[in-house]
């Protein structure tokens, strides 16, 4: 057996129309595997299908809003339509809304909570009876550095983002049974849309993201292309639960 190969495997990144999620996709698409992205904006995934067909892979747009049950659902059934089973969910999409916790509004707070955790929850939920259906699977949640530290504004997204390492640990011990492997991915500051905006509204913010990381730089979304192969592959069939940093050193250092 190859340790590393997807070749034959079939993964959904939920938001992997850009940004991290398309830089695990292809991550995945170099070791073979086909793609289903699910996202919101066709538009932005037309380059996105364009990247990962350059890289050989079978891949589609699905059109979903993670918030919505019934879009969840959809998403899962049009891929097995499409390609034939389910093996690797990446639970990918994500915002940020900041403000100060006595500013933050209950539809601020709400919707954060709703698509960091609750539509990673509700992927999950749609997606297990699929991994069922092809012997197992793998599911790589996206955490952060605020689901380890705190932030004046990042009352939802800090929460979000902590739910979604517990999440984790329960889902990885109620379907290690099943051969179904859960785990958590915490990027460090990478260069994104989301961190493109903080950086455009934030004074000194690259600044001091620089000086804390140890590796000296910001990362690149394609920084997180080994860690989605290693975890939705063979390599990783005996490791769930786990809470990994990608962040250039960001949360060791003092
Ligand atoms: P992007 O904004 O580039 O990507 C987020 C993606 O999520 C977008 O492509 C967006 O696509 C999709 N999305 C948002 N809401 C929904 C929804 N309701 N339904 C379906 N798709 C949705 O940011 P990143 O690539 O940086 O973020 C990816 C993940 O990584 C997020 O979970 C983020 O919190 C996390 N992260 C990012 C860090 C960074 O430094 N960049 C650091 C730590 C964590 P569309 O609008 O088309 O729906």
């Amino acid at each position: 057996m190859d340790m590393f190969t997807l070749s034959g495997r079939v993964a959904i990144v939920t938001g992997g129309n850009g940004g991290i999620g398309l830089g695990m996709a292809k991550g995945m698409a170099r070791c073979g595997a086909t793609i289903a992205i699910a996202a919101r904006d066709p538009a932005k995934a037309a380059d996105a299908l364009a990247e990962l067909s350059a890289l050989g892979a079978r891949t589609a747009f699905i059109a979903a809003d993670i918030t919505r049950r019934e879009d969840c659902l959809r998403m899962v059934a049009e891929t097995e339509a499409m390609f034939g089973r389910l093996d690797i969910l990446v639970n990918n999409a994500g915002i940020l809304l900041r403000d100060l916790p006595q500013d933050l509004t209950d539809e601020a707070w709400t919707q954060v909570i709703e698509t960091n955790l609750s539509g990673a929850m509700r992927c999950c939920r749609a997606a297990y009876p699929a991994l069922l259906r092809a012997g197992g699977g793998k599911i790589i949640n996206l955490g952060s550095m605020m689901s380890i530290f705190g932030s004046p504004m990042g009352a939802a997204y800090a929460s979000s983002k902590g739910g979604i390492v517990q999440l984790t640990r329960a889902l990885a011990t109620a379907w290690a049974k099943e051969n179904i492997q859960v785990n958590a991915v915490l990027p460090g500051f990478i260069d994104s849309a989301i961190t493109r905006t903080a950086r455009e509204t934030i004074p000194g913010l690259t600044e001091r993201i620089l000086a804390r990381t140890p590796a000296g730089r910001w990362g690149d979304p394609e920084d997180l292309a080994g860690i989605a192969a290693f975890l939705a592959g063979p390599a990783s069939n005996f490791i769930t639960g786990t809470v990994t940093a990608v962040d250039g050193g960001y949360s060791v250092m003092m």
